[in-house]
């Protein structure tokens, strides 16, 4: 066995939470070693967010361009895949290469090693023969993959994860999507937007099963409205590909064909394959358990996706910067105040940055707080939601109030028209006078709900918010609406 390389902090896993915290702490004057066996980025920018996005753009400009008729005259619109692949291939991913960011990596002062890394044994971790030892920590960002149920014959056909539905160069005339979750949705409505047939059939009794039910009605009534089949309460049992296509047969007798099947059923962490038995953190769980300061256990830090905490870009990001902070500041108490990395002069004065990004104390590292977790579904119209839910909150024993005004009665979703449909719902603690939750959903409900956020993150007592002015005719006015409504 090769004699371990002595380095200040490992990371495992490159995704937006890993990249984020080895980078930082590269520039923080540790020697960091970032480990990724894909892609540097991980899943947003090749097969995630940044993507679905740009399809999302392309199919809703369509949307909007359908929309022309009875508004401003006549359009007509022909859908080309085209654009929207090169797009993605050339502007989004480099045709899923990661120089560049390999490189953003390596000019931070980071040093990327290639490869499947897995702990061995404490302050430990392996990449093939490498083996490093981390004087001051390890941080596992290693994500999820897609989770795929077990219905019968599923595994044996060439079904589609997210992945190939990003990847995708020629469209399929048919589609069918199991799952109508966020990540289903939105990809149903961009592919039906650009003439695919689309079916979504879904296990539970809605879509969008964990937002509001009102929600759940209008996403499933814009999509209806754009051609896509919706079947709720379906559970799929049997899948079957005879080399053209595939027959989906759900509970009950009902069968579902497609040329395609795209399978968007929920995203799982692997914790099985990161040698967590050799530091003793029991590998059986959904997710790694994490503390306040995302602490799995001494040493060893957690971030983004693989925590559980909620699988978003920001949940990722957000949860980045309390890593950094605690393990700076764990670097420091372990050489008695000192620069941790013992290079300040060589650096220039890392330990500088080392007091200004753990805030200059120990008290000052942040602890993670997920009140005011915002979740954005970006189907036309969006879906942006905040803290709990009505019936999460009822469930909390919370003395509940509730708001909700419509976007189409209100003066900007009125003068806008095709395509206002939407609302803001509202979710007050009436004991404590202040939001816990609120839902948007509109043209931009996902831009409208910033100010529900800070309402509900920094506790603004309702009457504030009923002094509020808010600008006419904008979308957001009808927070005002819905605020009238609960009084
Ligand atoms: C279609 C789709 C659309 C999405 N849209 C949005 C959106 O609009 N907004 C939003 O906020 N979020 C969105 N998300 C979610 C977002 O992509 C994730 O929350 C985010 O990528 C999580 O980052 P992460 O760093 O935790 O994990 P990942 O991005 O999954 O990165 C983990 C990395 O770890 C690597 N890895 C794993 N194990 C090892 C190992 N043992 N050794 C070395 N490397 C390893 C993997 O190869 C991977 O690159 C979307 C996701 C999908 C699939």
């Amino acid at each position: 066995m090769a004699d371990p390389e002595l380095v200040d902090v490992v990371v495992i896993g490159l995704g937006v939470g890993g990249e984020e915290v080895a980078g930082r702490l590269a520039e923080a004057g540790l020697t960091v070693v970032g480990v990724e066996r894909d892609l540097v980025g991980g899943e947003c920018p090749y097969w995630g967010c940044v993507p679905s996005k740009m399809m999302i753009r392309a199919a809703n400009a369509i949307a909007e361009a359908r929309r022309v008729d009875g508004l401003a005259g006549t359009a007509e619109v022909r859908p080309d895949w085209a654009p929207v692949a090169r797009r993605i291939r050339e502007e989004a991913t480099d045709t899923w290469d990661d120089t560049v960011a390999v490189e953003r990596f390596t000019g931070k002062g980071g040093r990327f090693v290639r490869g499947s890394a897995r702990l061995d044994g404490p302050g430990r971790v392996r990449v093939g023969e490498r083996v490093f030892q981390a004087r001051h920590g390890i941080v596992l960002g290693t994500g999820t993959r897609p989770s795929v149920p077990p219905v019968d014959g599923l595994a044996d056909t060439p079904y589609w994860t997210n992945r190939q539905a990003i990847e995708v160069e020629e469209l399929p005339e048919s589609l069918l999507v199991l799952g109508g979750g966020a990540i289903g949705l939105e990809l149903a409505q961009v592919f039906a937007r650009f003439g695919v047939r689309v079916t979504v059939v879904e296990a539970l009794d809605r879509v969008l099963a964990v937002e509001e039910p009102e929600a759940s009605e209008v996403a499933e009534a814009a999509l209806r409205a754009d051609g896509v089949e919706i079947h709720t309460g379906v559970r799929a049992e049997r899948v079957s590909h005879d080399g053209r296509g595939f027959t989906l047969h759900g509970a009950g007798g009902a069968e579902f064909t497609a040329e395609r099947l795209l399978v968007v059923t929920g995203r799982r962490a692997h914790l099985d394959e990161l040698g967590l038995d050799t530091v003793g953190v029991d590998a059986g769980r959904r997710y790694l358990a994490v503390d306040d300061r995302l602490h799995v256990t001494e040493g060893i830090w957690a971030v983004g996706d693989v925590t559980g905490e909620g699988a978003f870009t920001h949940v990722a990001m957000y949860q980045a910067g309390i890593v950094v902070a605690d393990v700076l500041d764990h670097a420091r108490r372990a050489d008695g105040g000192a620069d941790p990395s013992g290079t300040a002069s060589a650096t220039g004065g890392a330990s500088g940055a080392v007091g200004a990004a753990s805030g200059g104390s120990a008290g000052a590292v942040p602890r993670a707080d997920y009140r005011a977790l915002p979740r954005v579904t970006f189907t036309d119209p969006e879906v942006g939601a905040v803290g709990l839910t009505e019936r999460q909150a009822r469930e909390r024993g919370v003395n509940v109030q509730v708001g909700l005004a419509r976007v189409p009665s209100s003066a900007r979703g009125w003068i806008h028209k095709a395509g206002n449909e939407g609302f803001v719902k509202l979710v007050a603690d009436a004991d404590q006078g202040v939001l816990i939750g609120a839902t948007s959903v509109g043209p931009a409900g996902g831009e409208v709900l910033s100010g529900l956020v800070v309402a509900v993150h920094a506790a603004v007592p309702l009457a504030r918010l009923r002094q509020m002015i808010y600008a006419y005719p904008t979308f957001h006015r009808a927070i005002e609406d819905a605020l009238r409504d609960m009084s």
